[in-house]
């Protein structure tokens, strides 16, 4: 995938998986000569945490105007640095409120937990690049809310910042559940933070017991097992994930785990805990098993971080609700996670949480600020790594799809299984490479190319 290269074995951080627009910036010697930034002493060249609200800026002080964007992960930078790439000279400020430079978050289910990539291995910018492409950066600093009508950005010390453009990339957080609160070794997975107390924890013999079978889930249930944990999966549906992978993907899937070892609790969830002064002992299951843990990950998905925007007048439902442009409200737009967009291809309202959405939200975001006039129209994908295996996805393949492999079969090493209705390809999932693949990806390209310009001649705008 772009910015994670779909298709790449295993997640080992490579160059060219630097946001493209870093690379594209990186070619325009015009804009990187205006770069003379100091860098904060102590964060050069790492992403691991700062220790303090901090920031680092071309001036050493913020800015009033231009472009601000709120949320400084994947679709953040992503949007900051692209804007330099697409030619953006103003003022562009980001702001985010952990006290790490931006980091990505699909190694911490498996490199970070394996132990093999520490921070600076999945950093999505150095401070020396940030600061080269004039990006004032403001971390530790929660946006606490957003005067539309001034234009107007309050942070949580009370600090106000103007903005031309507002740009909202607050992204998601963990869900919990209440049975599971205070207690001392109950974890979920967003932050780095997250990853290195679960990697602290996950010593071979360690009894995991993973609340959520979904894919985060399950990931962590797959880089657990070659840690010699020994893990156990409550989950309350019968198949997870069937209505995004298909049943049979599903059945496989489940399998897999099976497999290595893992012990599946499906139809079950958690009704009780048993107590060991603040710590979780074992699960009470409903379908009467008793599970002993030393820790506990709750994975029951993510909820878009919308809070600082309660009476900003923004549309708020289930995101940021935005049209085909990604804008919320006349200069204020939002991107990656957060973004509930109008989807001009399925003529529906739609919110990703998928890498390749922030890569490529942010990157049709920079173009639109700079000029382009073309609807955001992603073909969904997403990749999980699990194993040995690195299972990806293209477009949207519904359960009532009719699918059928293009190549291999499970039982194989490699396959391709397409989902098709009413004879047009709607999506296929792949393991490995097949000789299909690429013309599959060219067949939805080509198929959500046409479906847009049927919908642009329509004049269908939302
Ligand atoms: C463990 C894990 C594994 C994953 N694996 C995969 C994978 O294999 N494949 C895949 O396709 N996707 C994967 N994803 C999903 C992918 O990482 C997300 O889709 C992506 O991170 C979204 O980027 P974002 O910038 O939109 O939001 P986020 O990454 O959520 O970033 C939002 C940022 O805004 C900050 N913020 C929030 N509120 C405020 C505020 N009020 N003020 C200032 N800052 C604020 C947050 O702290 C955060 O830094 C994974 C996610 C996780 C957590």
């Amino acid at each position: 995938m772009p910015g994670c290269t779909a298709g790449a074995d295993g997640d080992q951080p490579r160059p060219e998986d630097r946001p493209a627009a870093l690379r594209a910036f990186r070619e325009r010697p015009a804009i990187r000569g205006m770069a003379g930034a100091a860098i904060a002493q102590g964060c050069a060249g790492s992403c691991g945490p700062l220790g303090a609200r901090m920031m680092l800026t071309a001036n050493q002080e913020t800015r009033p105007g231009g472009i601000v964007v709120v949320g400084a992960s994947a679709s953040g930078i992503g949007v900051a640095l692209g804007l330099r790439a697409h030619g953006y000279a103003g003022t562009i400020t980001l702001i985010g409120d952990e006290l790490t430079l931006p980091y990505d978050r699909p190694p911490l289910s498996k490199g970070v937990l394996w132990g093999t990539h520490v921070a600076e291995d999945i950093a999505l910018a150095t401070a020396e690049e940030i600061s080269e492409a004039q990006i004032d950066l403001i971390l530790g600093a929660p946006a606490s809310s957003l005067d539309i009508e001034r234009k107007r950005i309050v942070l949580a010390d009370g600090q106000q910042i103007e903005y031309e453009t507002a740009i909202i990339a607050t992204g998601a957080s963990s869900r919990t559940l209440p049975q599971f609160d205070g207690f001392d070794n109950v974890i979920t997975l967003r932050t780095w933070d997250d990853g290195v107390e679960l990697q602290r924890r996950l010593g071979a013999g360690a009894r995991l017991g993973i609340v959520g079978g979904g894919l985060i889930g399950l990931e962590v249930a797959s880089s657990a097992v070659r840690l010699g944990v020994d893990v156990t999966v409550v989950e309350p549906t019968a198949q997870p994930l069937a209505n995004r992978i298909t049943p049979v993907l599903s059945e496989w899937l489940l399998q897999q785990h099976r497999d290595h070892g893992v012990k599946l609790h499906l139809n079950a969830v958690c009704t009780d805990v048993v107590v060991d002064g603040p710590s979780v002992a074992a699960l009470h299951l409903s379908d009467g098993s008793l599970v002993p843990v030393d820790v506990v990950l709750v994975s029951v998905g993510a909820a878009p971080n919308v809070g600082w925007l309660e009476g900003s007048g923004l549309e708020l439902d289930n995101g940021v609700v935005v049209d085909q442009f990604q804008r919320a409200a006349e200069d204020v737009y939002a991107v990656g996670d957060i973004a509930n967009g109008y989807h001009p291809v399925y003529q529906r309202r739609m919110r990703m949480e998928t890498r390749s959405n922030a890569t490529e939200g942010a990157d049709h975001l920079a173009r639109t600020l700079t000029g382009s006039t073309k609807p955001y129209a992603p073909v969904p994908f997403f990749w999980t790594d699990q194993y040995d295996f690195k299972l990806q996805s293209f477009g949207l393949v519904a359960m009532e799809d009719a699918f059928e492999f293009s190549w291999g079969a499970l039982e194989d090493g490699k396959w391709g299984l397409v989902g098709r209705r009413d004879g047009a390809l709607t999506g296929f999932f792949s393991r490995g490479f097949g000789p299909q693949l690429a013309q599959h990806r060219r067949d939805l390209n080509d198929s959500f190319e046409r479906s847009l310009e049927q919908t642009l001649t329509k004049g269908v705008v939302q």
